[in-house]
């Protein structure tokens, strides 16, 4: 966990005339994202390679951080988790390295979108993509197809079409708000789309997926926002946090306020080669969000998404962080590890085996430090 000092922004030249209510406004974060390499330039001077990389890079997948998310990078290099997290590198367009990825490996916009922006794949829950637009622009999204088409929020009448699907089905019950990210939507668009939501008696729980809270924890110091919170009871967040040096004493601030409104805050992790794919990186980032008090709910193993895949680690790499879990951290610390399958055929929990040999009348179990047990059944 990082603790930011006061006006700790200034240290960063280009930002040392920003004053604290322009900083800490979550639309000013927003509107002074940096875009280009131009804007790059103004924060610091990237090696010949790294500038090349960029270009060709943002040639087909655009670049965008927040100011704040920046200002977490220690060190303006691909091992800094954050920078590689945001800076665009050479392997997001390598056709060797991309390719046994997709675009969209999970159908989520073929035959398993019912209406445009809807997914359907189970039963009792759908998902709704309410905009293509993001403050940060992570190196590693699984919805990386969409930083090919313009940035937007989808039109009213489109939300209305997803609302009558919605309400047509009375098996769902969950909502799922994701993008893009919806938080960086307008307050009034936001509550249109609650509003629709919660008044569909069917639906019990209204998720938001959202990296706001880790790109811009300004958001949740808007009162207004903290009020629909409030107002929409059904309304979950889940976030989107990787790596501790991501979690803040601003974040811990932001989740109170959060937690303030009724609202449960959970996080999804993504498995990712040299930014975390360690088990003393994982552990400290799921002890950091039980302090801050988020609840880990997934750690994924990284998508076969065309321009992301690159990240991805040792299916076994993730199961053995979860063994190292197991016992030694908080049961609350341990998140599941899982596998979204090809072809949308949906999420598969990976668990280490703890059952070594099962007989008529006994059990053989393995326990976290390796010791082996035989009980009666
Ligand atoms: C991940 C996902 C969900 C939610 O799955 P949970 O296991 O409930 O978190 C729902 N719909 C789609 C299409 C998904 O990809
Ligand atoms: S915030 Fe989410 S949707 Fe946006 S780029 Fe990052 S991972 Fe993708």
């Amino acid at each position: 966990m990082l603790e930011l000092k006061e006006n700790y922004w200034k240290k960063i030249p280009y930002f040392s005339n920003i004053e604290k209510n322009q900083w800490e406004d979550w639309k000013w974060q927003i509107r002074n994202r940096l875009v280009s390499i131009e804007d790059i330039l103004k924060i610091f001077n990237p090696e010949k390679d790294l500038i090349k990389a960029f270009q060709r890079t943002t040639q087909i997948y655009h670049f965008g951080t927040t100011p704040y998310y920046l200002s977490l990078i220690k060190e303006f290099s691909y091992k800094d988790p954050i920078f590689k997290q945001i800076f665009p590198h050479l392997d997001e367009i390598d056709e060797e390295k991309q390719k046994f990825a997709y675009e969209d490996p999970f159908l989520e916009d073929g035959f398993l979108s019912p209406v445009q922006g809807l997914t359907h794949r189970y039963p009792d829950r759908v998902l709704f993509r309410a905009t293509n637009f993001c403050s940060v622009y992570c190196r590693h999204c699984m919805r990386k197809r969409m930083f090919l088409e313009e940035e937007r929020a989808r039109t009213k009448e489109e939300y209305d079409q997803m609302f009558d699907y919605i309400r047509q089905n009375k098996n769902i019950k969950e909502v799922l708000i994701s993008g893009g990210d919806p938080l960086t939507l307008p307050n009034k668009k936001i509550e249109y789309i609650l509003k629709n939501l919660q008044e569909i008696e069917h639906i019990d729980i209204i998720r938001i997926g959202s990296r706001e809270l880790v790109v811009n924890p300004y958001r949740f110091f808007d009162e207004d926002l903290l009020n629909l919170f409030e107002k929409y009871d059904k309304v979950w967040l889940i976030t989107h946090f990787n790596h501790p040096n991501e979690i803040t004493n601003i974040t811990k601030k932001a989740v109170r306020n959060i937690l303030q409104t009724g609202t449960p805050v959970l996080n999804q992790t993504v498995l990712m080669k040299d930014i975390n794919d360690d088990k003393y990186i994982i552990e400290t980032l799921m002890r950091d969000l039980l302090k801050v008090k988020i609840k880990p709910y997934y750690l994924f193993y990284c998508d076969p998404v065309k321009g992301s895949i690159h990240f991805r680690t040792d299916i076994k790499k993730g199961i053995a962080i979860i063994e190292h879990l197991r016992g030694r951290v908080s049961g609350l610390a341990t998140p599941i590890y899982a596998v979204d399958l090809e072809n949308g055929l949906g999420k598969v929990p990976v668990f280490p085996n703890y059952i070594l040999e099962e007989g008529e009348n006994y059990i053989i179990f393995r326990n976290y430090e390796g010791k082996i047990i035989k009980q009666r059944k």
